[in-house]
């Protein structure tokens, strides 16, 4: 799949659910409106809609949420998607969660061929992190990472830089996840959705992180990819620290990335408006994927070139639809 920049599409991140058990300050109102469990594809259809995509060229496929260990019997899915990986048509095979749920899950993931999973996590502070979360138990996701490394996964803990909450014990938290032998990548938080507090109030842009990260470590840029947006350093100390930086450097020139909604909703750009409906042309037909394979062609053929955030004060958010419905 090559779209109308040359770019080349061989990432699908798919959402398997809406629901979270968790509801992030920054993510979500607290009131979250989910959409009717009618809506949601089953099972079946996320294996035949990431299928699709695979014969079309998708070499990393992510699960993601809401929450994706939250969604039913996930883990058949999972197990089913591992045939890829068998088959070589599959590069890797991961998944995006707040980790709640992970000491549960964390061997049966290993088991299907899943070798690294993100784990969100933005505070150590058990304080902190329920106000952050509102009324996550930190525990939970400590117990979940330490299940997913004794199970062989590689972890990297992803942290939404937060100018009120977190600023100033990221460096504690990038010391925390090295010395459990994982990255930890931070975020600058976009203005996705609409959510109680002022983005303004929330933004720190990436060099502010970094500021602060090279008072405590020298810091080597690494040409490391891992297939998504993060550039890597080095710290002296041999410690990975990742940078999203959606706004202060956008990352759209290589974007490699589409997503699709539990509703069967792809959308070309986390950042744009744009989507075309799957779920329609996925069940007018269940004989053959002809209709389904012809609505991705033509939304690939639709992807826009970039996002353009911005956070001021009083500024709309750049797409209605929150962080939960796409999974980042
Ligand atoms: N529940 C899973 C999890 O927590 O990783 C997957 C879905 S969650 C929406 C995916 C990622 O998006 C999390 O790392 C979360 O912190 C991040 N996120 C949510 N809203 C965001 C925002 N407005 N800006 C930046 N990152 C955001």
């Amino acid at each position: 799949m090559i779209d109308p920049f040359g770019r080349t599409i061989s990432y699908l991140r798919l959402s398997v659910t809406d629901r979270c058990d968790l509801r992030c300050t920054y993510c979500m109102p607290e009131r979250m409106t989910f959409l009717p469990r009618a809506e949601m594809l089953g099972l079946d259809e996320l294996d035949r809609l990431a299928a699709a995509f695979i014969r079309k060229g998708v070499r990393k496929l992510r699960l993601t949420g809401g929450e994706p260990l939250v969604r039913k019997n996930i883990v058949d899915l999972i197990e089913g998607l591992s045939r890829f990986l068998r088959s070589g048509d599959l590069d890797e095979l991961t998944l995006t969660t707040n980790g709640t749920r992970l000491a549960e899950h964390a061997g049966e993931l290993a088991r299907c061929g899943v070798r690294r999973v993100n784990v969100s996590l933005d505070s150590l502070d058990p304080g902190t992190y329920a106000r952050i979360t509102r009324g996550g138990r930190l525990h939970q996701v400590i117990e979940g990472i330490d299940a997913a490394i004794a199970a062989g996964l590689e972890v990297k803990v992803n942290a939404v830089a937060l100018l009120q909450d977190n600023l100033h014990s990221l460096v504690g938290l990038a010391e925390w996840a090295h010395a459990r032998g994982a990255a930890l990548t931070v975020i600058e938080v976009m203005p996705i959705g609409s959510v109680e507090a002022e983005r303004i109030d929330q933004h720190v842009p990436m060099s502010e992180v970094r500021r602060i990260f090279e008072l405590r470590w020298t810091l080597t840029d690494l040409a490391r990819r891992t297939g998504g947006p993060a550039r890597y350093v080095r710290t002296d100390e041999g410690g990975t620290i990742g940078f999203i930086t959606p706004l202060s450097r956008n990352f759209c020139d290589g974007c490699n990335r589409v997503r699709v909604t539990c509703s069967g909703e792809m959308y070309m750009c986390l950042g744009q408006a744009a989507r075309a409906d799957l779920r329609a042309p996925l069940r007018a037909r269940t004989e053959d994927d002809t209709l389904l394979d012809a609505a991705i062609d033509e939304a690939i053929g639709r992807k826009p070139k970039g996002h353009d955030f911005v956070i001021r004060a009083g500024a709309a958010p750049a797409v209605e639809r929150h962080m939960s419905v796409t999974g980042g």
